[in-house]
């Protein structure tokens, strides 16, 4: 029985190469047996190209029918006022967010991002506008979501210019901590006029232990080494 030097899975008899790392198998006790079958066919097999007009119609109507029964079903009992408004924006936000980019693939994502924002920010209005209560939209809603869309605007970027995935994830974590100090400062500002921040400083203090951790592996090489060997990365 072999195993690999790099990775240490066990390799099949069969194996010249390790399965998962590729590296190459090298056991004078043990030789590459070749007369055996492998245990992986011999081909990759490829799928076909998926029907982009099929992929669009299903997505459409998987937004545009539950959109159509609210709308009908409202219709018929709208004594209780027009409720099907919440659903039906919820169902266009999902269909902007994750419908649209599925649809147009080779369009920017900065777009997509950009066009989530504005309609996430145009479906808490609409709430907004026919809830009892008023006012909050500007307060709380429009600085939380702006303050959300930047920080997955940077990790976006940061993305995109292949950084190193622990620095990716030691700049990431920064992220839901300044999110979750603009969230408990506008919601304070809004309800009580004053801040005095408690949660928002927890979820900050771990983001950034996990954050200075990535930092401190990123920059020794002995430990990123290791950890690439265990992740397989
Ligand atoms: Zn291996």
């Amino acid at each position: 029985m072999s195993y690999c030097v790099n990775c240490g899975v066990e390799l099949d008899r069969t194996a010249k190469r390790c399965a998962l790392c590729a590296t190459e198998v090298v056991n004078p006790r043990s030789p590459v047996d070749t007369r055996s079958p492998r245990p992986f066919p011999g081909y990759v097999d490829r799928l076909g190209a998926a029907d982009s007009r099929f992929s669009a119609l299903f997505i459409v109507m998987m937004w545009a029918l539950p959109s159509a029964i609210c709308v009908a079903v409202n219709l018929l009992f709208h004594s209780s006022g027009f409720w099907a408004a919440y659903p039906v924006g919820a169902l266009g936000l999902v269909f902007l967010c994750a419908g649209l980019p599925a649809l147009f693939r080779r369009v920017s994502v900065y777009v997509f991002l950009l066009i989530g924002t504005c309609g996430a920010l145009a479906y808490l209005y609409l709430i907004e506008l026919l809830g009892p209560t008023h006012g909050w939209w500007a307060a709380v809603a429009l600085p939380i979501t702006l303050a959300a869309s930047a920080s997955v605007f940077v990790l976006v970027a940061l993305g995109k210019r292949k950084v190193r995935p622990l620095y990716l994830c030691c700049i990431g974590m920064l992220a839901p901590a300044a999110v979750s100090v603009a969230v408990e400062t506008t919601c304070l500002l809004y309800i009580t006029g004053a801040v005095t921040l408690r949660w928002s400083v927890i979820v900050t203090v771990v983001c950034l232990s996990i954050s200075l951790l990535c930092l401190a592996i990123g920059r020794n090489s002995r430990a990123m080494a290791k950890l690439q060997r265990r992740m397989h990365i």
